[in-house]
């Protein structure tokens, strides 16, 4: 694996691409650079577990033999499995784990700028439906009913291997870090001057680094999903990576981006795909289901905030965004 690794005045920095995305994980407190490779191979792991590209992981495998026979997995994903399956039951199917169909339709991180027909979009449509991935884990077994179906754990393994790197770090006495999986930020403890960890929110309409605002974390994670990631503009319409299952189509839900603030990270992740499909009055009411925070950003420019972040969001004034 590439790794770059960075030293300074007892801070450790590793820099490497996984999970189809740039990641990085900062470190304080003297500890070495053994425990950053550690962390970063078990993203790799589960990386290599879970990309649906690589044909010998599970989830290639699990999508492979659907309607055809149940395959074993690792624990570890069945387990994410498990609570991908369940987040989906929660959320009425706005986050789905078998929305794959779709996602290879509308060629999602493949194809460029296609829109695929009605017709089509059925077809795979027909295909979805949590309630069709069987999981026992007695067997150690995952199984598609369908032939066609298929599962993606895009829109939730970064937040669980951001989990996953926040356990090691703290298992092995981590007091003070940073864990950033392509957006998906965990923290832990505070910074080494003492001060709170501040994660800025982006602006998903300028260039990367623009801040729209800072929240304060301890101990927290904080995971946003927006359409600004992937995404072609065609007639005025913005065509992203967030589909909506019951459409078929990316969705169209009012909302350019929404931050979660929880202690999961995979949980976040799962809600903030969520509550991007269903728009900010039932997004709210998911995200308080699950006892978490978030900033919902609207394509008319607002920014709302649940209660609980009215002391720890601040916006960035426009003026001071680029500098931050
Ligand atoms: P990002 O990957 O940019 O962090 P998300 O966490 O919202 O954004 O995940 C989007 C990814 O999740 C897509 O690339 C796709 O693989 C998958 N996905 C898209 N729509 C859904 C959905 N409704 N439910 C579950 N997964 C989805
Ligand atoms: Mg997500
Ligand atoms: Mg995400």
């Amino acid at each position: 694996m590439n790794k770059l690794i960075s030293i300074s005045k007892g801070t450790v920095t590793c820099r490497f691409e996984a999970l189809g995305t740039i990641n990085e994980i900062t470190v304080f407190g003297g500890f070495g650079q053994t425990l950053l490779e550690e962390a970063a191979e078990w993203v790799m792991q589960i990386n290599n577990r879970m990309s649906p590209f690589i044909p010998v992981s599970d989830i290639a495998r699990l999508n492979h033999n659907a309607g055809l026979k149940p395959v074993t997995v690792h624990l570890e994903t069945l387990q994410l499995l498990r609570k991908a399956k369940q987040m989906s039951e929660l959320s009425n199917g706005a986050f789905d784990i078998t929305v794959r169909p779709l996602i290879e339709l509308w060629g999602i991180g493949k194809k460029q700028n296609y829109i695929p027909s009605k017709r089509e979009i059925n077809k795979a449509m027909r295909l979805t439906g949590s309630k069709d991935l069987i999981l026992d884990e007695q067997a150690g077994t995952a199984y598609l009913k369908r032939k066609g179906q298929a599962a993606d754990l895009g829109g939730i393994a970064k937040g669980y291997a951001a989990d996953e790197v926040k356990r090691i770090l703290t298992e092995s006495g981590v007091t003070g870090a940073i864990i950033n999986l392509g957006g998906n930020i965990s923290t832990i403890g505070f910074r080494p001057d003492g001060a709170p960890w501040y994660i800025g929110i982006q602006n998903p309409l300028a260039v990367t680094g623009e801040y729209l605002g800072r929240i304060t974390c301890k101990d927290d994670t904080v995971v946003t999903s927006g359409s600004n990631e992937r995404f072609f503009m065609k007639d005025g319409i913005r065509y992203h990576h967030i589909i909506d299952p019951r459409t078929g189509e990316p969705a169209q839900s009012g909302l350019l981006g929404v931050t979660a603030v929880c202690k999961s990270s995979a949980e976040a992740d799962a809600l903030t795909t969520a509550a991007f499909v269903l728009g900010m009055e039932r997004g709210v009411k998911l995200i308080e289901q699950f006892k978490a925070e978030a900033v919902f950003l609207t394509e008319d420019y607002k920014v709302y905030t649940t209660n609980g972040l009215t002391n720890r969001f601040e916006l960035v004034p426009l003026l001071q965004r680029k500098a931050q």
